[in-house]
């Protein structure tokens, strides 16, 4: 079954967010931060951009389950730090067709949070945030996917400062990277102008190969990486970044291997942080499983409880490195 409305959709939902980011960066907006249980960070931007996406979604598909990382129910408090009413002024300025009953209806939306439906989306409105608010805002991504019978049928991945090449002296800012089973991957300009076919690389050597880790060490073991590196014999420094850039990276074949291996047993991966990277890269031709091999498992939850976290290569090497990830694990797990 083909989704052309849903990718629509999504498409017009990520660009969307993409210009509320712009804009908050080209008026200077303060961004409003809380610290939530897990000690990570929520911003006025994540909550700006999951409204907006959540929006589009419900307008076209009224019913349907959006999981998404934020919990959008902390702005109906008088006393959040988060200022509703600014966000929706921000939103209102981008798009003035969208209504305050509107914006009301997706933070009163109770339906999200459920993953053992036929159907869901899964969104994450701001992957990295941490670099976000480091200030560099050098990578980050809005990450929205479509699961249906337990496997993603759709991603689409913006990245708006991640550059589209087309040659060595043309670049654009901004891509956004879409998956549909079975028809592969698309990479866009944000202005949808201009598209390539995502293929990942051949390498087949682990010796030639690049690899890439999340940048804040807490995230996952870096530790572990480059035992596996060194076992495997990679010889390049590894590429350090935020988001799921990481898996568009590998997707378009500018690199090789993720690498993201928990720093402790018990630590599980959100499936918000994955579901739209795995088919962009199974869909260009690599490979994602989990760091013994087994595929991954969207249906156990939020949090990817089935599993051991992530490794997603070019495919051509993906026994070589899982082989090697279950040599180092045996003599430290974590
Ligand atoms: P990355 O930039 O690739 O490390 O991915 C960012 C994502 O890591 C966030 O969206 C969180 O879901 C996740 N994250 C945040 N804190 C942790 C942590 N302590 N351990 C593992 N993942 C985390
Ligand atoms: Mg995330």
């Amino acid at each position: 079954m083909t989704h052309k409305l849903e990718q629509e959709v999504a498409i017009q939902a990520v660009i969307g967010s993409s210009k509320f980011f712009d804009y908050l960066k080209n008026n200077n907006v303060k961004i409003q931060k809380i610290i939530k249980q897990d000690n990570s960070p929520v911003t006025i931007a994540d909550y700006g951009s999951q409204i907006i996406i959540m929006n589009e979604i419900l307008s076209s598909f009224p019913h349907d389950i959006i999981n998404s990382e934020e919990n959008l129910s902390l702005l109906k408090h008088k006393q959040s730090e988060i200022d509703k009413f600014t966000l929706f002024d921000i939103i209102r300025k981008i798009n003035p067709n969208i209504t305050i009953k509107q914006l009301d209806r997706v933070i009163n939306n109770e339906g999200s949070k459920a993953t053992r439906k036929k159907r869901f989306w899964v969104l994450d409105p701001l992957d990295g945030t941490k670099g976000f608010l480091r200030g560099n805002q050098y990578q980050y991504a809005i990450s929205l996917s479509l699961i249906e019978n337990g496997f993603v049928k759709l991603g689409v991945l913006c990245c708006p400062n991640l550059f589209f090449k087309i040659s060595k002296q043309k670049k654009y800012h901004g891509c956004i990277f879409i998956a549909n089973r079975g028809k592969g991957t698309y990479i866009f300009t944000l202005d949808k102008y201009v598209v390539q076919k995502a293929h990942v690389n051949t390498i087949s050597n682990p010796e030639n190969a690049i690899f890439c880790e999340s940048y804040e060490k807490s995230h996952t073991s870096h530790e572990n990486h480059n035992k596996i590196a060194a076992l495997l014999g990679i010889k390049a420094s590894p590429i350090r970044m935020d988001s799921q850039c990481k898996y568009a990276l590998v997707s378009r074949g500018d690199i090789s291997i993720y690498f993201r291996l928990p720093k402790k047993l018990n630590s599980f991966e959100k499936i918000w942080d994955h579901a739209a990277g795995a088919i962009i890269i199974e869909e260009s031709g690599g490979k994602v499983t989990d760091a013994l091999g087994r595929q991954l498992n969207f249906t156990a939850g939020n949090k990817l409880t089935n599993n051991y976290g992530v490794i997603a290569t070019n495919g051509y090497l993906h026994n070589k490195v899982v082989e090697a990830t279950r040599e180092i694990l045996k003599s430290s797990p974590h």
